[in-house]
């Protein structure tokens, strides 16, 4: 899924953060004196941008839904307080034009609204020519195109300093975290765009503020380039997302908390160590391919020798035999039984097809190996 979208280094956006930015604020402005105490509170730990939802959707109705407009007005404080950008999230045109006409220096665009190509691009549309950077959050669903095509709409309009914003995934599958954080789409995202900055939220990952340090940590471990976390003065009493907001205080001690992993190209003088590390992977990496070449060779004997015999391909016991000694071999060498049963599964499949495209041939166009 290859993707042209142009982006704008985060250090050419015009503001001046630090290496893993974080983003905090609370999930919902509710006053005027709200969005003060938690920018005071925030002093000491001092995010790079400061969040607030003002318009929020949510999944009831008769749930607050946002205070509106009139909030835009009390971000004035936060910034001169804590003297860095904010940012909003909107999910149409209106909010676009409100959102710029207060001077917001950042846009996000929630995971409800990614899943839509219609408000993505109504809100593209009231962007054309606007130069500011947008953040996209992942949309609810796991999938990778919808993401990408939300990034390539805002860069059709001229939108660069892009963002993504990694807040996990619905499944149906009930897991302790409230989004299922599925990694592997934010890192095909990064393989695709290096240069796209990934923030991840953890505040929506987790659903609960116990698990947001391990998971901010896990999120720098795995090279994603910052963090977005709901902070609130009284988190219990927040108007939304009580359970998974955290103090100013609180955010100081998990920020103080991250190990901040560089990446190897920020630290030539080790470039050579893991060059070598490299290498070793690599050789065996060579090893393997080779070894499995090897083995569907084999497989494909087998196959002539199954249609010269007139004998089925698939043969169950002779599979779960050698499943259940290859993952017991697997265990005694410190490889799980998931991932065992994954490997085993990939190869079966492949050698399932390449033995039935064997029975397929005549034996006078046998193909030798
Ligand atoms: C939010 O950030 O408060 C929010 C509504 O998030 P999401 O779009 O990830 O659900
Ligand atoms: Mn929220």
């Amino acid at each position: 899924m290859s993707s042209k979208i142009e982006i704008t280094n985060i250090a050419d956006w015009g503001f001046d953060f630090n290496t893993n930015p974080i983003i905090a604020g609370p999930c919902s402005a509710e006053s005027q004196e709200q969005i003060i105490k938690i920018a005071e509170g925030m002093k000491g730990a001092k995010p790079d941008i400061f969040r607030a939802g003002i318009w929020k959707p949510r999944t009831r109705p008769g749930t607050f839904e946002g205070i509106g407009k009139e909030g835009l007005g009390w971000l004035q404080a936060a910034r001169e307080i804590l003297e860095i950008p904010v940012t909003v999230e909107v999910a149409n045109a209106k909010h676009v034009e409100e959102a710029l006409e207060a001077g917001i220096e950042i846009l996000w665009i929630g995971a409800r609204t990614t899943v839509n190509p219609f408000s993505v691009q109504e809100i593209c549309d009231a962007l054309q020519g606007v130069d500011i950077p947008v953040l996209v959050k992942n949309p609810i669903n796991p999938d990778l195109a919808l993401w990408l095509g939300a990034m390539e709409r805002l860069n059709k309009v001229g939108i660069t300093k892009l963002g993504a914003i990694h807040r996990g995934f619905s499944s149906t599958i009930k897991t302790k975290f409230r989004n299922n954080p599925e990694w592997g789409y934010a890192l095909r995202l990064k393989e695709e765009l290096p240069e796209l900055p990934i923030i991840c939220d953890p505040s929506h990952i987790c659903g609960n503020r116990e698990m947001i340090q391990e998971i901010s940590q896990k999120a720098l471990n795995l090279g994603l380039d910052g963090l977005m976390i709901e902070t609130h003065h009284d988190p219990d009493n927040a108007w939304s997302d009580a359970k998974q907001q955290i103090t100013p205080d609180a955010l100081h001690e998990l920020m103080n908390n991250l190990v901040i992993r560089e990446s190897v190209e920020a630290r030539p003088e080790l470039q050579s160590d893991i060059e070598r590390l490299r290498q070793n992977v690599d050789h065996v990496d060579e090893q393997i391919i080779e070894l499995l070449s090897q083995r569907f060779d084999y497989i494909k004997s087998i196959g002539d020798y199954k249609r010269e015999n007139n004998l089925a391909v698939f043969q169950k016991d002779r599979w779960e035999k050698v499943t259940k000694g290859r993952v017991d071999m697997g265990k005694t060498k410190g490889l799980s039984e998931k991932f065992m049963m994954a490997f085993l599964d990939a190869i079966h499949e492949e050698a399932v097809k390449l033995q039935e495209d064997r029975i397929k041939l005549d034996t006078k166009d046998k193909v030798k190996v």
